[in-house]
């Protein structure tokens, strides 16, 4: 029976200096991303080792919001510098197989936000009418796929953020708060659907899933068995989840750790 091990990368299975937490040494580390030349993300080496060890097991597929760009900077989640089979970017809008996108699949996405009005081009007059307020740094876009606001976090409202959900809920777009990221996600693009494509054709019987953000819960509510990171903004916005989803007792970069000893502990039970 082949288990598959979906996971978000960013603040579930690698982490930033801000989001490690400080329940961790220097020893510990070991630098997963690199970035303009200075270390950016990182892991325990507990973790690696154990993320390297669960390909005996399980088939860990990579299910990112990362763009390519950003995705390719990120090493140290798979042994030796050969891409894997499958991996989920830009949220499952793009999906590599040995590391090319699969165009057909993107093809689908595309019609169907157009079909939908979710483009990019509809989204940003939208985005000057609600946030002209100086707390936007920056409007950037992903690969023309979705759009993310740089957002200075101490003067953001964070009482009107109900509010901007709904509102651009309405018009096909969920959003996401990350850090200093506002991400605009358009309704077809979904990490779910891209994970149950690659489950198909892995013929995989049986999910666990991992993640943090309000991106991930689609792929967390479709898997079999689900890890939330305590940390992350799905916990703190308190949306109701399905049983089999699970919150880490742990924090930080410790939450990852105990989200690889859970995946080794279920994948082996199932072999
Ligand atoms: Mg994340």
């Amino acid at each position: 029976m082949t288990v598959l091990f979906a996971s978000d990368l960013d603040q579930t299975l690698i982490y930033s200096r801000n989001s490690m937490g400080m329940e961790v040494t220097e020893d510990e580390l070991i630098e997963v991303e690199r970035y303009e030349g200075k270390p950016l993300s990182f892991m325990t080496k507990k973790s690696q080792s154990k993320l390297w060890n669960i390909n005996e097991s399980a088939f860990f597929l990579p299910v990112t919001t990362r763009t390519q760009a950003q995705y390719e900077r990120v090493t140290g989640i798979f042994e030796g510098s050969q891409s894997p089979r499958f991996a989920v970017i830009s949220n499952g809008a793009v999906i590599l197989e040995n590391g090319q996108p699969i165009k057909e699949w993107s093809d689908g996405i595309r019609q169907q936000c157009v079909s939908r009005k979710t483009i990019i081009r509809e989204l940003l007059p939208e985005i000057e009418r609600h946030f002209s307020e100086d707390w936007v740094l920056k409007v950037r876009e992903a690969d023309d796929w979705f759009v993310y606001l740089i957002v200075d976090r101490a003067r953001f409202p964070e009482d009107k953020l109900d509010f901007y959900t709904t509102t651009f809920k309405k018009l096909g777009w969920g959003m996401s708060l990350q850090g200093r990221k506002l991400y605009f996600m358009p309704e077809s693009i979904t990490k779910a659907a891209a994970m149950e494509y690659v489950k198909e054709r892995l013929g995989a019987s049986y999910v666990f899933a991992a993640g943090d953000s309000l991106l991930d819960l689609d792929l967390l509510e479709s898997a079999d068995y689900s890890m939330l990171a305590s940390h992350g903004e799905a916990v703190r916005s308190a949306v109701p989840v399905s049983e089999h989803i699970h919150q880490t007792q742990k924090h930080g970069i410790k939450a990852g750790e105990e989200i690889l000893a859970r995946v080794a502990e279920i994948s082996l039970q199932r072999k």
